[in-house]
């Protein structure tokens, strides 16, 4: 079991650290082009999937030895299920001066403690596939109880609130691909401080679109920082994006 892995090139970060604190496929979604398969225990309940204190050695005995560009807490699941995330964070930030950026499917936003965990990360990137009810349930597929209306809600209020960078990561497939125009519109009122767009190029029951649909859905984005999958030439680097936002005030 790894709960610490990398560091790896990621088209969004440069060289990543990864984080699981699952190691399990545990979400509150079950995604149809999820690259980790079916989700085999949904669910919105928190716990401790692995300890803080297994999490802190494996930290402490590879941080210190890898080149790399960020920490990315992510993994098999949704790490915000994982109820000993705030103290991870912790033993992250004890360990290493990296940026510290997290992977959500912005389903527990809602939830003030998570809001105020989050807060301690310098980088939350917030999934939005859809930009209506009926497509959420048909894409992302959530536990009961989960809605639209709400997540996107709590995206907007967070993204108001939060001092670090929100971004917002969109997975482009056949079924939501004619809707690049209303989901750009919604990310146009969050105004995040990146869209990444995205399409299965990896294993997926759901084939990937090809560059040229992306380039036109990228079209529609036109004027936020929207980056591709297909044409994302180099990672930014998240010290000097971090530096220049405290500069910025
Ligand atoms: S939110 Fe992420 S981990 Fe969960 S089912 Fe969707 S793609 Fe898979």
């Amino acid at each position: 079991m790894k709960t610490v892995f990398g560091p790896v090139s990621s088209w969004r970060f440069g060289r990543s650290v990864g984080v699981d604190p699952l190691c399990r496929n545990a979400c509150s979604f079950d995604c149809i082009y999820c690259q980790v398969g079916p989700t085999l225990d949904k669910t919105i309940q928190n716990d401790v999937f692995i300890s803080t204190d297994r999490i802190k050695e494996d930290l402490k005995r590879i941080l210190p030895g890898v080149s790399a560009d960020i920490v990315t807490i992510s993994g098999y699941g949704e790490p915000t299920l994982a109820e000993n995330l705030d103290e991870i964070i912790e033993a992250v930030k004890e360990v290493t001066d990296l940026p510290v950026a997290i992977l959500t499917n912005s389903s527990t936003l809602s939830l003030g403690k998570m809001r105020r965990i989050l807060n301690e990360i310098d980088v939350v990137v917030a999934k939005l596939d859809a930009p209506d009810e009926s497509l959420f349930e048909e894409i992302n597929r959530p536990v009961k109880g989960l809605h639209f209306g709400n997540i996107l809600k709590w995206i907007k209020k967070f993204k108001s609130s939060f001092n670090g960078r929100l971004e917002l990561q969109t997975m482009f497939i056949e079924k939501n691909k004619d809707y690049a125009g209303e989901l750009a519109k919604i990310a146009a009122e969050i105004q995040p401080d990146s869209v990444y767009i995205n399409t299965p190029l990896r294993h997926s029951l759901e084939g990937p679109l090809s560059e040229s649909q992306m380039s036109e859905i990228e079209g529609y984005f036109e004027g936020l920082n929207v980056s591709s999958v297909y044409n994302s030439k180099k990672y930014r680097s998240y010290k000097e994006m971090l530096k220049r936002r405290s500069i910025e005030g």
